[in-house]
């Protein structure tokens, strides 16, 4: 695993890897070089995963030997990585801080996801998070953001049955626009044809919504939106969600709905992530409040029951109840998916396997009750 890694380590050169493609032309201006060796550079780093100049046949070798001076392409320290029976991956990667967050690959048929972090810790503190629970640590940098996918790249790779990261999900540890300009940097990156080429459609970020910097997200892209709602009132999403008694839904709806308008395209739906709590927010009043709150947003709803962590205060619902909540909102008219748990042997759920890293005793997801599939017209079972 560690071959795979670069090698570069002085903190004083430019680091390229995270240089969104704008920066990167600015970068090769600064130091009097033409705009085609940013794209000859993009490529190589990003399409071929290299990290040393010397191998960048189609650069001068005096320009080859500038960049190895001046600048460096640097991933983070991937600590731990593990594959799951089911062919889920996850990496525990050290930044620059110190702290360890993760990223977690998951295949399926005619793609394979993967599940980035973008902060270490995260301040929003909802209640059933064990990511909230850490606090806030650090944002991470452009470059471990992108760095996670080029990591994994270049690890499914050499995997004996070789996969590719075809859809990437800001839905890993830390509120990614709490760190607004890394991960747009980042998402620029994994949109550009010079870089990874991956549309629109395929790249989705998740928030609990951070208002003003959703209203201010359409100017930067035109990626794939997913909130984390887990309530249709105030009332309760105070409760769940700290962030909604800064910004409540009535303001979250009007961002996501300037959002969506701004996408110019009225197939695009936005991603309603509801984690479903014991008891809290499972029950068919709270259906109902959902599906009032929603009526008039383009949207798909992707129920999550709740993953058990060591000292968190909720429970994971019955299927009984899962099914009851999926078929009340599909009856309202709504498509609604329930995420599938994969990977549980390493942890796989977002935000646990750092603490069980830290915590080896902890097993706790490997016992948890698999949902068992259910298919109708407008209710399936899905991971992501
Ligand atoms: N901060 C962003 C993205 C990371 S969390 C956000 O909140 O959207 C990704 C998703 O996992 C969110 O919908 C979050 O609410 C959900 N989640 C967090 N902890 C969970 C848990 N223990 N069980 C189920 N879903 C959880
Ligand atoms: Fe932060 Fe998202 Fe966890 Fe809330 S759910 S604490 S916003 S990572």
């Amino acid at each position: 695993m560690h071959n795979i890694i670069a090698t570069c380590k002085n903190q004083e050169k430019t680091n390229l890897l995270g240089l969104s493609p704008t920066k990167m032309i600015d970068f090769f201006a600064s130091i009097g070089e033409k705009q085609f060796r940013a794209s000859q550079v993009l490529q190589w780093i990003h399409q071929r995963g290299i990290d040393c100049f010397s191998e960048m046949t189609n650069l001068s070798k005096s320009l080859r030997d500038k960049l190895t001076t001046i600048a460096m392409v640097q991933p983070p320290k991937v600590s731990y990585f593990k594959e799951s029976t089911d062919g889920t991956c996850k990496w525990i990667i050290q930044v620059t801080s110190g702290s360890l967050v993760e990223a977690v690959y998951i295949p399926e048929n005619d793609r394979g996801t993967l599940c980035v972090s973008s902060q270490a810790g995260c301040a929003l503190d909802c209640s059933f998070c064990s990511t909230g629970k850490q606090g806030f640590n650090s944002n991470l940098s452009s470059s471990e953001i992108i760095g996670s996918l080029w990591i994994a790249n270049k690890h499914l790779a050499q995997l004996k049955q070789p996969k590719k990261v075809t859809n990437v999900v800001f839905m890993g540890m830390g509120e990614p626009l709490m760190n607004f300009d890394n991960v747009v940097d980042s998402m620029q990156l994994m949109m550009h044809d010079l870089a990874y080429g991956l549309s629109k459609r395929k790249v989705t970020l998740s928030t609990s919504g951070v208002v003003p910097a959703l209203l201010k997200l359409a100017d930067y892209t035109n990626a794939s939106l997913a909130i984390s709602l887990h309530a249709g009132t105030d009332e309760l999403r105070n409760q769940l969600v700290p962030i909604n008694r800064k910004y409540p839904l009535k303001q979250l709806i009007a961002a996501v709905k300037h959002y969506m308008d701004s996408l110019s395209d009225s197939k695009r739906v936005v991603t309603i992530e509801y984690t479903l709590l014991a008891g809290i927010n499972d029950l068919p009043e709270h259906a109902k409040s959902v599906a009032k709150l929603l009526k008039n947003i383009p949207c798909k709803i992707n129920l999550i029951p709740f993953n058990q962590f060591p000292g968190s205060d909720y429970q994971r619902p019955s299927n009984n109840a899962i099914h009851r909540f999926q078929r009340s909102l599909v009856e309202q008219g709504f498509y609604v998916t329930i995420r599938k748990t994969r990977g549980d042997e390493i942890n796989a759920a977002c935000g646990q396997l750092v603490g069980s890293i830290e915590d080896k005793t902890k097993r706790n997801q490997r016992h948890l009750q698999k949902l068992a599939s259910k298919t109708t017209k407008n209710a399936e079972t899905i991971t992501f």
